[in-house]
């Protein structure tokens, strides 16, 4: 992890220094995805239409829990499903938004990733959900992502990309990245074949033992 993130003094920082990490990993260029984190107030969120990988402290928007801009400043036009999952998950504390390109390619398929992998898991189930189309920035598409992450920290966006929520920023941001990475590997496997699903009984017990991780760490 970027040390400047966990050790950034304040949430405008931190949230800037991840938005430009997204871009070191290739979860986004120029000015798409988009990156929050909770605050007291609302949450703060990545501005619209500018180049993540340049993004500073002082670009970050504040909205509050209804989408209004406390200060100044453009929030990204996603501002909605950031706010949405926040008021759904009390313990979600970051969401990470990304058109990356393998999780872009599985989206545009429309296919929910299954089983194919334990690592699955790690978005909290036996697979990682397809969310219905519908026009960013619309509450239409907020609703259809919080149908599709019912029991899931991720779940990909359809002709769109991923998002990933988290119980911090670092955490939001590995998923992001995990999710990218199982698109990467499920759409190379598919390539030679039909890749072999692990049963419910078999992800039931990672998910079991990743609990217990969570638990213990
Ligand atoms: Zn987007």
């Amino acid at each position: 992890m970027n040390k400047e993130i966990l050790c950034a003094p304040n949430l405008r920082a931190t949230l800037a220094a991840l938005a430009r990490e997204s871009v070191h990993r290739g979860l986004n260029q120029g000015s798409s995805g988009n990156v929050s984190v909770r605050s007291r107030s609302g949450f703060l969120i990545t501005p619209s239409g500018q180049d993540m990988a340049a993004l500073t402290a002082a670009d970050m928007v504040v909205l509050d829990m209804n989408g209004e801009v406390l200060g100044s400043g453009r929030p990204s036009s996603e501002w909605r499903f950031h706010r949405d999952i926040y008021a759904a998950y009390p313990e979600a504390e970051a969401v990470v938004h990304a058109h990356s390109p393998f999780a872009v390619a599985m989206a545009c398929l429309r296919r929910d990733i299954p089983s194919f992998h334990y690592m699955v898991a790690m978005a909290g189930g036996t697979d990682i959900r397809c969310a219905d189309y519908a026009t960013f920035g619309t509450q239409a598409l907020s609703d259809a992502v919080l149908a599709a992450l019912q029991d899931r920290r991720a779940c990909l966006m359809a002709n769109h990309g991923l998002l990933a929520w988290g119980a911090n920023l670092p955490a939001a941001l590995a998923l992001a990245n995990e999710v990218e990475a199982l698109c990467g590997q499920y759409l190379r496997a598919c390539q030679v074949g039909e890749p072999v699903l692990l049963s419910t009984a078999e992800m039931l017990e990672v998910l079991e033992k990743f609990k217990e991780y969570r638990s213990n760490a």
